[in-house]
């Protein structure tokens, strides 16, 4: 048995880990599988993928299959990593249609949390840009699902967080650019309003994101930076850039040991946001250019972030809320967290549209994403907000779960039937079975 937890580091389990180097290996473990689950890279925040028996890594299936410089296709193994996709398709001028904030992700757990990025309300999720699946069933059969063949199968996969079979190849498409440079803007709302204002007129460009600084209160409640981001056009690039057409990740730093939990508190990220909202507002008239993975991974350059929440780790919340709801709900989230002694260290804002699959997260409003630490009081603070999330019919990401009530979820998504129905169909012994789907009753 060995001891695993999500990127959260809250909860652990323990489980038995099997690690299948062929995918053929991978049906047979899925066919024999114990309640087990599919873990890629463990980057989800909870119990998504932990296993209450058994958990199926797919780190080693992580080959290229194919590729098609002419459209964009290409068919990887499940396990391959987002960063090794980039690091191979950006300097042929391609990259993923949707990124999350790390690139540490694996295909499979990209997929199977139908992950969105910076781009959902104008391109959707990373189901969308997938065209073909190969699965192992609990049943021992493997199979190829698409939007023709098993198209049950398939719309329930993307989204599905492993509960409907192992991925275990995928083929995806990869949108041409002429540059690894992101095209940034900065707007600076003083308050929520201005932040959704802006977010909501800036919908015709391709990337945005609001950073929220979770301390300010009355009158500046819900101040942020709004990024906006395009990809850059070969003309332009100054000089120095065009030399460097398509940059390179660059080497990460590593938090070395956990900090002591005392060194994240209201005053040093108090005067953290104050430097960071000042600074980002100088630079709100002009452009700037950025290598791709520091507009869309600036936590990666920190290896191991996750320490300095110290040992007993983090929990993040992440609701969605539909447009007409949104700002209310949003301003009484934040209201309550400014007044809350122990705030949430990071929040960011960002718009969404439908979601692919039946479990799929996204829905068109605003979702807000916050970070607290592990604190006494902090699961009954969350489920105050999962109150107000569920009463504006809203829900919480599953990928970012580790605490919300069977209540909560079965509120969020109140159409279960044809998963479940399709569970039992595909999955009569129950072979598949996480922590989270067994906490929450999916
Ligand atoms: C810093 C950071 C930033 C993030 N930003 C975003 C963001 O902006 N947007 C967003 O949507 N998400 C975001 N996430 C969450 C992350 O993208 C998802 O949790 C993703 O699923 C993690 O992929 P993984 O390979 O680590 O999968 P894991 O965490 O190992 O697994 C996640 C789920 O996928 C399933 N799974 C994994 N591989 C397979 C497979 N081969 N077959 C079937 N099921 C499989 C697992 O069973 C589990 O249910 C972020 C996470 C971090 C740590």
């Amino acid at each position: 048995m060995t001891t695993i937890s999500g990127w959260g580091r809250y909860p652990i389990g323990d489980t038995e880990i099997i690690s299948p180097r062929t995918a053929d290996a991978a049906r047979r473990a899925t066919a024999a599988g114990d309640q087990a689950i599919a873990r890629g890279n463990g980057r989800a925040y909870g119990d998504a993928a932990i296993g209450i028996r058994q958990t199926i890594a797919l780190c080693h299936l992580n080959r290229m299959r194919a590729f098609d410089p002419t459209t964009g296709r290409v068919t990887v193994e499940a396990g391959l990593l987002l960063s090794d996709l980039i690091t191979t398709f950006l300097p042929r001028g391609f990259f993923p249609y949707v990124v999350p904030g790390t690139d540490l992700i694996t295909v499979g757990g990209a997929i199977a949390a139908d992950i969105h990025g910076k781009n959902h309300h104008s391109e959707g999720g990373f189901g969308r840009y997938v065209d073909e699946l190969l699965l192992a069933l609990p049943t021992g059969e493997m199979l190829l699902a698409s939007r023709d063949e098993h198209p049950d199968l398939f719309w329930a996969t993307i989204g599905g967080m492993g509960l409907t079979g192992i991925i275990l190849e995928a083929t995806i498409s990869l949108r041409p650019v002429e540059t690894g440079w992101i095209r940034q803007r900065t707007i600076a709302a003083d308050n929520l309003a201005a932040a959704i204002t802006a977010l909501q007129s800036c919908e015709s460009v391709t990337y945005s994101v609001a950073w929220i600084d979770c301390l300010a209160s009355g009158g500046r409640l819900g101040r942020s930076l709004i990024f906006l981001g395009e990809h850059a056009a070969s003309d332009q690039l100054d000089e120095e850039q065009a030399v460097n057409r398509f940059p390179l990740r660059k080497p990460s730093l590593s938090i070395p040991i956990d900090l002591p939990y005392f060194v994240l508190n209201n005053w040093t990220v108090a005067a953290f946001n104050e430097f960071y909202f000042r600074s980002g507002a100088r630079k709100s008239t002009s452009f700037t250019l950025l290598p791709v993975h520091s507009y869309f991974f600036p936590l990666d350059a920190i290896g191991n972030w996750n320490r300095i929440y110290g040992r007993r780790g983090f929990l993040q919340h992440q609701s969605v809320l539909p447009i007409k709801n949104a700002e209310s709900t949003l301003a009484e989230m934040l209201d309550r967290i400014a007044q809350r002694g122990g705030s949430s260290f990071l929040a960011v804002l960002k718009k969404l549209s439908q979601g692919s699959g039946p479990l799929s997260f996204p829905m068109p409003g605003y979702t807000l994403a916050l970070d607290f630490p592990i604190a006494r009081d902090v699961f009954s603070f969350l489920d105050e907000l999962d109150e107000l999330v569920v009463a504006a019919s809203g829900r919480l990401y599953l990928a970012k779960d580790a605490r919300q009530l069977r209540a909560t979820f079965e509120g969020g998504y109140p159409d279960m039937s044809s998963f479940r129905e399709l569970r039992r169909t595909i999955d009569p012994g129950r072979r598949l079975q996480s922590r989270l789907a067994q906490r929450i009753g999916i």
